[in-house]
């Protein structure tokens, strides 16, 4: 069997997996099932990208012309083209916020569904030339309204969360998925090599995977040089909060459950605390006693 063979056997899993929660889920018609098979196989792609990009980008080719004639793609730029495409062409979206667009993205009429999709197409990308891992991360939503698409659809709560997850193009490339049920892991490469090691590598996908599995805390707290945090949060923080609560974590900006903040800009950053509930209890009952 080839190595190709083997990734799609274990994509085809996943795809199933989603395919058979959606004809569980009471009165669905398949929309929400398309849509997230759709980024699945965005993600599939991207995979593909980042380990051919490798060598591109150590050397410094990524973003210009190659020798025959095509652009390089940043890898960033090419994830986000990929996302984009993919879930307009599953006729399930309305709205999309990308960490890479400063507006919102409004799906031509002619291919739109009831869902909402806030994604940061490759998170961590600025690792890539250091070879660490970086991944996706989308969170998945209802449009609250009927009328013509606009931003504001995008600016719920994160507990309004129907479907979030991320990938990992670490070692081998792992995607975590919830729709509000727990928490499954696929690894979409088992060929991959041995589980790394990484432990605060910056990109935070990584970090929040070890933390999922191995147990412990991740944050980015307030601090004088970022005052509100450095962590954005439509795609970044909600989906991530949404799958640690999935697995029984917490996710706190220090004073509030990540998932009850009402959002009131696409891009807006909130301090992040993230981890087991001893862990994160534990920070909490610290940052109080020692508060001014
Ligand atoms: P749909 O008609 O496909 O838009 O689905 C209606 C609702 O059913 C969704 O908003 C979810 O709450 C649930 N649902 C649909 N498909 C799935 C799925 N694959 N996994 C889990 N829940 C689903």
């Amino acid at each position: 069997m080839s190595d190709q063979s083997v990734f799609d056997v274990d994509v085809w899993t996943l795809t199933r997996f989603v395919m058979e929660t959606g004809r569980k889920a009471k009165g669905s018609t398949g929309e929400l099932t398309q849509l997230i098979n759709s980024m699945l196989t965005a993600v599939k792609a991207i995979s593909s990208a980042v380990r051919k990009a490798g060598l591109v980008h150590l050397q410094g080719l990524a973003g210009q012309v190659n020798v025959t004639g095509d652009d390089q793609k940043k890898l960033d730029v090419l994830s986000n083209d990929l996302i984009i495409n993919m879930l307009q062409a599953s006729y399930g979206t309305s709205v999309l916020v990308s960490e890479e667009n400063k507006d919102a993205i409004i799906t031509p009429a002619e291919k739109r569904g009831k869902y909402v999709v806030c994604f940061d197409p490759l998170d961590g990308s600025s690792n890539i030339d250091c070879l660490a891992p970086i991944g996706t991360i989308f969170a998945i939503y209802k449009r609250a309204s009927d009328g013509d698409p606009t931003d504001q659809d995008a600016l719920q709560p994160g507990s309004q969360i129907v479907c979030a997850g991320y990938a990992l193009y670490g070692s081998a490339t792992l995607v975590a998925l919830s729709t509000g049920a727990g928490v499954n892991f696929f690894m979409l490469d088992p060929d991959g090599s041995a589980p790394y090691g990484a432990r605060y590598v910056g990109s935070m996908v990584s970090d929040v995977h070890r933390t999922i599995a191995y147990g412990g805390i991740f944050m980015y707290p307030a601090n004088e040089k970022s005052p509100k945090g450095k962590l954005r949060l439509l795609y970044e923080c909600n989906p991530i909060a949404f799958l640690i609560e999935q697995a029984g974590g917490i996710a706190t900006t220090g004073t509030q459950r990540i998932l009850d903040i009402k959002p009131e800009t696409l891009h807006q950053r909130v301090p992040f605390v993230v981890g087991s509930q001893d862990d994160v209890e534990e920070y909490l009952s610290f940052v109080k006693k020692h508060q001014k």
